[in-house]
């Protein structure tokens, strides 16, 4: 029996070519490509760890989390200036004043940032302010989306759709291949599966990590937050994704501070400044040896 439109296994070389290693042998059958975003290496053997809150709130929310991520030794800063909310009374973001909130982080920390653009049409405002753009697991299937940050040339940061095969996800990757651009930086993040929602917000699939690795040459990050939406799930998970050996992890934080304001987002995955340290000293102890024998440049 065929199927319609099915893109689960055995379809790479027809569905992604640019970024499958089959057919594109540039990195042989274990090289990575290094996906550079400012002093940044993505695949370049150290595992890169991006920290900060789910949302730009405040100036004095996202400076105080950026020196916390920075102190604790983490190489990127995240925050979502427009965020894509299940319902549309919540709040949505800051938009270009999250923009710019960010700017001034980053020029006070010297932490690269990243953060989401989910409309075709705001990737030349948001690129103008981010050193990675992401896209969201909602919109891993956006074409005209992946078309335009393709276009655009900055690194991306592409996340998994919650529900989402590797081939699905690696066709998206390929969407921005096609447009010239190769700063590709896939993220695992959580997918829907029972028991989702029962006492995790998503299932980690750690087992994707190696899949990946023996598809494509693009590197992979797994972010343990929006997987796991427990605060106190965080840490593990954390440690068993660099051990699955993935290039970083994306991790989002919330002041530990007596009397700080609740974040208005996703508070109940947000880990603490002191999670974040000891993360970061997991990283850099237990996995640049294995993965640095990976790496081999552009
Ligand atoms: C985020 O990282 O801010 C986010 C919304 O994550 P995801 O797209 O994976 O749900
Ligand atoms: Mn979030």
């Amino acid at each position: 029996m065929s199927i319609a439109g099915s893109a689960i296994s055995g379809d790479f070389a027809k569905v992604c070519p640019l970024v499958s290693r089959r057919t594109n042998l540039k990195y042989g059958a274990d090289g990575t490509l290094v996906v550079r975003v400012r002093q940044v290496e993505f695949g370049g053997g150290r595992p890169v760890i991006i920290g900060g809150p789910c949302s730009v709130e405040s100036l004095d929310q996202t400076l105080e989390l950026a020196h916390a991520a920075k102190s604790c030794g983490a190489d990127m800063l995240r925050g979502g200036a427009y965020k894509p909310r299940t319902s549309p009374h919540d709040f949505q973001g800051l938009g270009r004043k999250g923009l710019e909130i960010l700017r001034e982080a980053s020029l006070e920390t010297g932490l690269p940032v990243v953060t989401e653009v989910m409309d075709p049409r705001l990737v030349e405002l948001v690129g103008e302010y981010a050193d990675m753009l992401q896209i969201g697991s909602r919109n891993m299937q956006n074409y005209p989306l992946l078309s335009e940050v393709g276009k655009f040339g900055k690194p991306v940061l592409l996340k998994r759709g919650m529900a989402a095969s590797l081939c699905e996800w690696l066709g998206a990757a390929e969407y921005i291949a096609k447009e010239g651009n190769f700063q590709i930086v896939l993220c695992e993040r959580g997918i829907k599966a029972y028991p989702s929602g029962e006492y995790s917000r998503f299932i980690l699939d750690l087992n994707v990590i190696p899949a990946l690795e023996a598809e494509t040459f693009l590197p992979v990050i797994v972010d343990p937050s929006h997987a796991t939406g427990v605060a106190s799930m965080v840490e593990a998970a954390s440690r068993s994704a660099l051990e699955s050996g993935c290039h970083g992890l994306i991790i989002e934080i919330a002041s530990e501070r007596v009397g700080a304001i609740r974040p208005k987002c996703d508070a109940a995955q947000a880990i603490g400044p002191t999670a974040l340290g000891r993360i970061v000293d997991f990283a850099h102890s237990h996995s640049a040896p294995r993965l640095e024998s990976k790496a081999c440049g552009i």
